[in-house]
């Protein structure tokens, strides 16, 4: 399987904390964005790196410098959560948005908003969604991104449920998949298990009780 689920002891620190249902909204952000930082650093360890001739107070230095310039894709609602720390660490990166919504009698994933960069030719694209439950919604970004010209894509989430992970991976074998956790299974609401809940209601503090 395509998926690299991040062992260090602070995500796991993290996550164990944004899966407790006291948590409050502002410290879920605040979480989220920690994790963020995890899994950026370890999806994006294959950037390309090019040289850049600066000089040091003592002496002329051929540096290296990032030569990719990235394109970051937030799933909305809740893959906004997630946004902040990428434009804080890549600062030329672009970023395009995909509106999903899931239809929770169905689980079934819909379009009701996508604009992305004009300029997406072959760039590295980091989708941020957080829930990687069935994965439909997911491969439905991807696939969105690649229509538009994305070069490399990479899948950034909180958790993956085994059902989603390996939907995707069968939907986008090229598409490699960075999670912080990943739990057990769904349940027949499609959330995922032991899972944290809505993530969305959970970041913007719509709903505290998950179902
Ligand atoms: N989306 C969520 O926010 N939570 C889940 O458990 C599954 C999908």
């Amino acid at each position: 399987m395509n998926l690299t689920v991040l062992q260090h002891p602070l995500a796991q620190h993290f996550l164990t904390h944004l899966r407790d249902r006291t948590t409050k909204p502002s410290l879920f952000r605040l979480l989220t964005k920690r994790l963020t930082v995890l899994l950026a650093i370890e999806a994006t360890q294959s950037l390309a790196l090019t040289s850049r001739a600066i000089e040091t107070p003592l002496e002329p230095l051929d540096s290296p410098v990032l030569d990719d310039s990235l394109v970051a894709v937030p799933v909305l609602r809740a893959g906004l959560g997630m946004l902040d720390p990428i434009v804080e660490f890549f600062p030329d990166v672009s970023v395009g948005y995909i509106g999903l919504e899931r239809d929770h009698a169905t689980a079934v994933a819909s379009s009701y908003y996508a604009k992305l960069p004009p300029r997406m030719n072959g760039r590295t694209t980091l989708i941020l969604d957080p829930m990687l439950a069935t994965g439909g919604s997911a491969a439905q970004a991807i696939a969105t991104v690649k229509a538009a010209g994305a070069g490399r894509v990479l899948m950034l989430c909180i958790v993956a449920a085994p059902e989603g992970a390996a939907f995707l991976n069968a939907a986008h074998p090229d598409v490699p998949i960075f999670a912080a956790g990943l739990d057990r299974e769904l349940n027949d609401l499609k959330y995922i298990l032991p899972g944290l809940g809505d993530f969305g209601d959970r970041l913007y503090g719509t709903e505290i009780t998950p179902p």
